[in-house]
């Protein structure tokens, strides 16, 4: 048994081999350790630092805040009976300040008052410790914290995928018709509480059916994705680029005016344009019509397509969704009327 003022035995302290891939930091917890009593710190630190932790070490609430972001650390060790602001108070600031995240705090307690264990634990505290403890009740305790932290670690991030998933275009990456509608949605209802302009681009491949048709579908997609790329690097941080459907991408832009938009069109028709798109896709037998992909596909090398875009530019103040993209829409078609790879502003 360990005592907050006892000597530490000699195979208390044996090293023990710190876990697999422990040498790099980022992979080794950061464990904070909040105890006014010198020598429970320090031994909390030495016994956690043996299993591949690293350790912060602070004697009071207010040090400990100083430390490090709370959003940074896999686990806190929190006495409650601390000097000043006690370890509740500091259990409560710490998950204020928690972002997206959950840390564990296990609380160390000397304390006989199960009231403050239940009021520690309905703040959120995940554990506690009763002084004095022994050194394997203590490891268990932070495995099994650490264990819980990696877990919503990794929830946490499949979650961040999955939404990422819902709002992707699977083969260009580009944002899909679902978040693009969402969108336009939000990006209209904040124009007009505040009377911005919005304008929106819709581009539509010129001839693209040829390009299934000559090359093969795989060859078609490979020109979707390259389009999307090109797009996708001519925007500001704020404007997007979705795929609309089939070749039809659709680019908003928040608080565009415009001569803004028309602008900014024109750059993206010369940048599709301005380069043969690489493809090396299957070509069709016969190079019949039909494309989507049919036909019987023969490998050939890579080559350059040239690709032409359309592109129909609307832009309004506080524009009402629908009729903006209705407007972006049949200047997109008398584009491709005058004869396809052009602007036309509505
Ligand atoms: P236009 O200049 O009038 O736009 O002529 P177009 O040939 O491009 O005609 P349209 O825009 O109607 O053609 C769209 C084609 O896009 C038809 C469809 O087979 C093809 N397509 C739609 N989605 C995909 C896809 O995911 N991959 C491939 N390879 N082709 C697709
Ligand atoms: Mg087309």
């Amino acid at each position: 048994m360990l005592t907050t003022a006892g000597p530490v035995r000699d195979e208390q302290l044996d090293p023990v081999d710190p876990p697999e891939g422990a040498a790099q930091d980022r992979e080794q917890p950061l464990v904070l350790v909040v105890d006014d009593d010198e020598d429970i710190r320090f031994l909390i630190t030495h016994v956690l630092e043996r299993r591949g932790c690293r350790v912060l070490q602070a004697a009071d609430a207010s040090t400990a805040l100083t430390m490090c972001d709370p959003n940074e650390l896999d686990l806190a060790l929190v006495d409650i009976g601390l000097p000043g602001m006690d370890g509740l108070d500091l259990l409560r600031t710490i998950n204020e300040h928690l972002v997206d995240q959950h840390v564990p705090v296990v609380l160390v307690t000397a304390r006989a008052l199960a009231s403050d264990v239940a009021t520690g634990l309905g703040l959120g505290a995940s554990d506690y410790l009763r002084k004095p403890f022994e050194t394997s009740e203590l490891i268990a305790r932070v495995e099994a914290a650490l264990k819980i932290k990696r877990l919503q670690d990794q929830l946490r991030e499949q979650n961040r995928e999955l939404a990422r998933l819902t709002m992707t275009d699977a083969l260009t990456g580009a944002f899909n018709r679902r978040h693009l509608d969402e969108g336009i949605e939000a990006v209209c209802r904040a124009a007009q509480r505040y009377g911005d302009p919005v304008g929106v681009l819709m581009i539509d491949i010129d001839h693209f059916k040829q390009v299934n048709d000559r090359h093969g579908h795989q060859a078609g997609d490979q020109v979707l994705k390259a389009v999307a790329a090109r797009l996708k690097g001519c925007l500001r941080v704020g404007d997007t680029v979705g795929r609309w459907g089939g070749d039809e991408f659709l680019v908003l832009l928040p608080r565009t005016d415009g001569p803004g938009a028309l602008a900014l069109a024109e750059r993206l028709r010369a940048v599709v344009a301005g380069e043969a798109i690489a493809v090396n896709g299957g070509g069709v037998a016969g190079g019949g019509a039909g494309g989507g992909g049919g036909g019987t596909a023969q490998l050939r090398s890579v080559e350059g397509l040239p690709v032409t875009i359309s592109v129909g530019v609307a832009s309004a103040h506080s524009p009402a969704p629908a009729e903006l993209i209705a407007k972006a829409d049949r200047a997109l078609y008398e584009a491709k009327a005058a004869g396809r790879g052009r602007v036309v502003a509505a």
